[in-house]
């Protein structure tokens, strides 16, 4: 019998310590089967083990870094600006900084306020939009990923208008009952949920193009007509842009749908790689927070400048002020094309069924050719084709994520022979599964 790699030495004894030994639940391969390797260092688009295997990445530490790996303008500033101190406690320059860039790209904050990861910005918006509105009910979407927070952790199976059940135990009937779950892409069930609990609702929360659970686009209008029957019913419409601000242009989708959300919560990219997250909108709303307002929420590292001067470069670099003056939108853009076009070509040609769903530097592959309007398609496609498919892209050095509800991200470090090179493991696996 050989050795043991490394890897499984280690997750061995992470299991031990650490539940299912990994500190989120995705990391532990039980999408796909098998075991989590362990980095041992990344640049770039490459990824290598601590057994030596290197691999092309396409998670990106799941979004925030678009740069790739190790940028040399993050790993600089962090080094520089530690020298001076990691935390304070204390207001620092950058954190004023960082909210007048995000205020900048995403016009519809006038006001933010920065915390320390997605799930806390999804949770004090929430607590927010309750406290302003003096109303309890939150309408959320199935199959929408907003953080592990009580009263988001509900998706409730499939019905419409269905009361919220958990989807985690430990969270009490109580609070998901205050959470309605319709499902994503379909007007009819939104005016629904209005016209029966209208003057109920505080918030409707929504990622604006669910990211989540694979990569689901709105069909034309759906998003206008959530804007307008908020705006009707005195309800505040919250964009949960953690995953798509600052990845998918410089005002992520609302800047691409050309809509003004009351509320905006962030995340990934704006940290660059360090714990962050962020909520804003409109100053009469953000006002209500303490020390302003009633509504209490704090942090202790909150605005860190660490990760307050780590998103400023990594954003700086994004907006092309450091990356040879070019748009780095525009070059992700180039790159997701090119990607998109070789794999439509690729799929097409072996025959495979699927579906593609592609913005900017994000993708997904759905092995189905149903149309993907929402979460319930997305369960309906071949779940043990993908299993096959990531495990022999795994084993030819290609890292994707490892379920078939994640999306795909290409980051600026990676070039069309990444790509290229990416396709061509894809060609082989494809004619061996
Ligand atoms: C990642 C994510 C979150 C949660 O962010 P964490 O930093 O993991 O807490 C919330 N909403 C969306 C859309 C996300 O993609």
């Amino acid at each position: 019998m050989s050795e043991p790699n490394l890897s499984t030495k280690l997750f061995a004894a992470a299991k031990a310590v650490i539940p299912g030994g990994v500190n989120s639940p995705v990391r532990a391969f039980r999408n796909v089967g098998g075991e989590p390797f362990f980095v041992r260092r990344a640049k770039g688009s490459r990824i290598e083990d601590v057994d030596g295997r290197t691999y092309i990445d396409y998670i990106g530490s799941w979004g925030p870094n678009i740069l790739g790996h190790a940028p040399v303008a993050i790993t600089n500033t962090i080094h520089e600006v530690a020298k001076s101190g990691v935390s304070f406690g204390i207001p620092n320059p950058f954190e004023v900084e960082m909210a007048r860039t995000i205020t900048e790209w995403v016009p519809s904050v006038e006001k933010v306020r920065m915390c320390n990861s997605g799930t806390e910005a999804t949770m004090s918006a929430i607590r927010l939009a309750r406290g302003f509105t003096k109303r309890d009910v939150i309408v959320k979407f199935e199959g929408c990923y907003h953080g592990h927070s009580d009263s988001l952790l509900v998706a409730a199976g499939s019905g419409a208008l269905t009361h919220g059940e958990p989807d985690s135990a430990g969270v009490p009937r109580d609070f998901a009952k205050n959470t309605l779950v319709i499902p994503y892409n379909d007007p009819e069930a939104l005016d629904a949920v209005f016209a029966e609990n209208g003057e109920a609702v505080a918030a409707v929360i929504v990622e604006s193009y669910p990211a989540n659970a694979g990569f689901v686009l709105p069909r034309p209008g759906f998003l206008e007509h959530l804007a307008r029957v908020t705006r009707e019913n005195g309800v505040l419409l919250i964009f949960d842009e953690v995953m798509t601000g600052f990845r998918l242009g410089r005002g992520g989708v609302q800047g691409i749908e050309n809509l003004a959300p009351d509320l905006s919560c962030f995340g990934k990219v704006i940290g660059g790689g360090l714990p962050v997250g962020a909520f804003g909108g409109r100053a009469d709303i953000m006002n209500m927070l303490a020390p302003d307002g009633p509504v209490y929420q704090a942090g202790t590292l909150s605005g860190n400048p660490l990760a307050m001067a780590a998103g400023l470069a990594q954003l700086r670099e994004l907006a092309g002020k450091g990356h040879g003056g070019h748009d780095g939108f525009a070059r992700l853009e180039q790159l997701g094309a090119h990607f998109e076009n070789g794999l439509r070509g690729l799929l097409s040609e072996k025959g495979v069924p699927h579906r593609l769903n592609r913005v900017g530097s994000m993708f997904c592959i759905f092995f189905t050719d149903r149309e993907i309007v929402n979460v319930s398609d997305v369960t309906k496609q071949d779940i043990d084709f993908f299993r096959r498919f990531f495990h022999g892209c795994l084993d030819k050095g290609v890292y994707l994520a490892p379920s078939p509800y994640e999306t795909g991200f290409l980051s600026l470090a990676h070039t069309e022979a990444d790509l290229d090179d990416t396709l061509g493991v894809f060609g082989e696996v494809l004619t061996e599964i």
